[in-house]
């Protein structure tokens, strides 16, 4: 959920406060596994398996990068690894358009994901492995100099103070942390002693894993998940911010701060479009740590992409871009199969047959889809088969509650709107204003939120600007669908006009209008609605409420069971839809890792110890009807 960002400092206060390196939903540290583990799996004998990887995001590269390191007896490489991506680029959501800006370095346009926190840990890991440094140079309303403009009314935030100059965002703010720490404990104040919270519980684990400290985070977290597994955002904030033993002293909220907070949130952006979400998917952000202290990659995170793909190359995988596939409908068709289609091979030879787009055919031990849960949907993997007399029914036979968890599961929508400028026009020295104009706007219109972005860092006001002018998702996302990119930005502009006249006309000013306004290289602008871009369909996974059953489907699969008997499903599911933590790095990452270990053990090679095919799938419940 990376539009949810707050303040810095809004929860943890101190450097010190506690700091997850694991997710509360698994308890399982990929980081320190891939630290302890720089090849997950060895293989004693002497063969060369093959592995197709279907999707180049995240998720996909992981898991081929991990593949590709496992060495058979003879040191070479255990798996001959195919990857095949639909689109004419690696990276999927991580999408840097970048921009030439000679002398000062290159403008980014993220499209796809942007900010990135340190616990992270998988993330972060590849990061330092691959030597990719951050910054934590993000414009983040609050840290640079923001208007809020809400109900017609303009609020300044200076750059630095923790709260916005306003009354009502202030109060909005001190509700909405006194809930976080009723529901989850103080992360600045860990109790050890007399632990009663989950960060307490957590925080212990932490430092002393046993079994009996696990038990007690388990316990906590069960705890959340019964209460707020069925109520949406809405409901469970707004009954919390009435409730007098929450909110102690402070006001209870009323109706106009609800629909306050969902224009604007605590001052940082609104929470609205995220109101029909299952209300433990916040909580779950929050107990994550994932609003905290977000970073950047100031080279844009195409240089993940341009990591793995190195890699991959070097250990002999086989990219194949434009390489869409779609899972034949009859699963037992192996004769008349069209070109992009993959099928069942026959009985004897458990595996499955594939017809590349240059109609070559080969033969794959076992497949990992790595594409959004969508996507799968779309390319029949979920499609229900007549029952017939050889178990050949379904391809995820094995895992029916997965398919349905598939077609299930909920995916937001999300748009962004960059532009160019000539200069960064908000410093002073910049513009014929010559004073510094606000970096961040937050608004109840339809932009919702814009950034000033400065790729240079922070000491360098020359060369050209970024302004992300519009990143918004959900209801918020869905109504621009019908407008193009100038349409957009005229009607924005309309809006920033009303907020700060000064900046819309050094925006108007400063920005790079190229004669071409179909190619965003010359317009100097480009956007991206996900839900509208072929083989995404949309931007990321957010369960609703009633699906984390759902969910916990899809997060397992990996763990089928025993690949011994005669019809196999060696297919395995990776991605941010199918993780705990949809619209993350850290969501993708750790599925391709999962099935990338599901894949070595079907193949019956030797998995490290440690690895993560022994998350418990029933650490938690969720099956628990809702109390009425
Ligand atoms: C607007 C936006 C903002 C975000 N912001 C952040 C952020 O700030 N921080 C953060 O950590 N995360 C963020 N994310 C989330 C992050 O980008 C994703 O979690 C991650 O990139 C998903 O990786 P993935 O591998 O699961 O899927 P994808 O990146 O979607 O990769 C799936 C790939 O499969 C391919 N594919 C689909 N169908 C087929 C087929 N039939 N055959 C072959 N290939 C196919 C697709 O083309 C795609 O390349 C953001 C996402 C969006 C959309």
């Amino acid at each position: 959920m990376p539009m949810m960002h707050l303040p810095r400092g809004f929860l943890r206060t101190s450097a010190d406060a506690f700091r997850p390196k694991t997710i509360i939903d698994t308890l399982f540290d990929y980081g320190t596994f891939l630290n302890k583990n720089p090849s997950i799996a060895s293989d004693s004998r002497n063969t060369q398996l093959e592995v197709l990887v279907i999707g180049g995001g995240a998720a996909g590269l992981s898991a081929a990068y991990e593949l590709s390191k496992i060495k058979n007896s003879s040191g070479k490489s255990a798996l001959k690894i195919t990857l095949a991506e639909a689109t004419d680029r690696l990276g999927g959501r991580m999408d840097s358009q970048i921009y030439l800006d000679p002398g000062y370095k290159n403008k980014i346009f993220e499209l796809g994901c942007m900010r990135f926190p340190p616990t992270s840990t998988t993330l972060y890991h590849y990061f330092n492995e691959f030597g990719i440094p951050t910054t934590p140079n993000f414009p983040d309303p609050g840290k640079v100099p923001t208007t809020l403009y809400y109900m017609n009314d303009v609020y300044p935030w200076p750059a630095g103070q923790d709260t916005p100059d306003s009354p009502l965002f202030k109060r909005l703010g001190e509700g909405f942390k006194q809930i976080i720490t009723y529901l989850l404990g103080d992360p600045n104040a860990i109790n050890y002693s007399t632990p009663s919270k989950l960060f307490d519980f957590w925080a212990i684990y932490d430092k002393t894993p046993t079994e009996t400290n696990k038990a007690a985070v388990v316990k906590a977290w069960q705890i959340m998940i019964d209460r707020y597994k069925d109520t949406t955002f809405y409901t469970g904030i707004f009954q919390l911010a009435r409730n007098p033993a929450v909110m102690q002293k402070l006001d209870l909220w009323t109706t106009d701060d609800m629909n306050a907070f969902g224009a604007l949130g605590v001052g940082s952006g609104g929470f609205s479009p995220l109101f029909p979400i299952n209300f433990l998917e916040i909580i779950r952000l929050f107990a994550n740590g994932w609003e905290d202290n977000q970073e950047l990659v100031a080279d844009g995170i195409v240089t993940l992409v341009n990591a793995f793909e190195k890699r991959l190359i070097a250990n002999g995988v086989d990219i194949r871009l434009n390489q869409p596939l779609t899972f034949a409908n009859d699963p037992t068709n192996m004769y008349f199969l069209p070109s992009n289609t993959i099928c069942w091979e026959d009985t004897n030879k458990p595996g499955y047959r594939v017809k590349l787009k240059d109609g070559t055919e080969k033969f794959f031990n076992a497949i990992v889809v790595a594409t959004t849960t969508r996507a799968m949907e779309l390319m029949n993997l979920t499609v229900p088969r007549k029952a017939t007399d050889n178990l050949r029914v379904q391809y995820l036979s094995k895992t029916p509650q997965a398919a349905v968890g598939i077609r299930n599961l909920n995916i937001i929508s999300s748009s962004k709107l960059f532009v160019l400028t000539k200069k960064k026009f908000w410093y002073s020295k910049n513009n014929r204003f010559k004073r510094d104009l606000v970096q961040n706007i937050q608004t109840d219109g339809l932009f919702r939120g814009l950034y000033c972005l400065n790729y240079d860092g922070d000491s360098q006001q020359d060369g050209k600007g970024v302004v992300l002018i519009s990143y918004v998702w959900g209801d918020d996302s869905d109504r621009l669908l019908a407008m193009s990119a100038q349409d957009r930005y005229e009607h924005f502009l309309e809006v920033i006009k009303q907020i700060d006249p000064d900046f819309a006309k050094a925006l108007e000013e400063n920005r790079i209008t190229g004669n071409d306004a179909t190619d965003p290289w010359k317009a100097g602008r480009n956007y991206i609605d996900w839900q509208d871009t072929p083989y995404q369909y949309g931007a990321f996974k957010l369960n609703y409420p009633g699906q984390e059953a759902n969910c916990h489907d899809v997060f397992f699969q990996y763990q089928t069971p025993s690949p011994t008997i005669k019809y196999p499903q060696n297919i395995f599911l990776a991605g941010d839809s199918v993780s705990w933590a949809g619209g993350w790095l850290e969501g993708a990452l750790p599925t391709g890792i999962n099935a990338a270990c599901a894949v070595s053990q079907c193949l019956e090679q030797h998995v490290a110890t440690g690895n993560p095919l022994n998350i418990g799938a029933s650490m938690y419940q969720y099956d628990k009807p809702p109390v009425i």
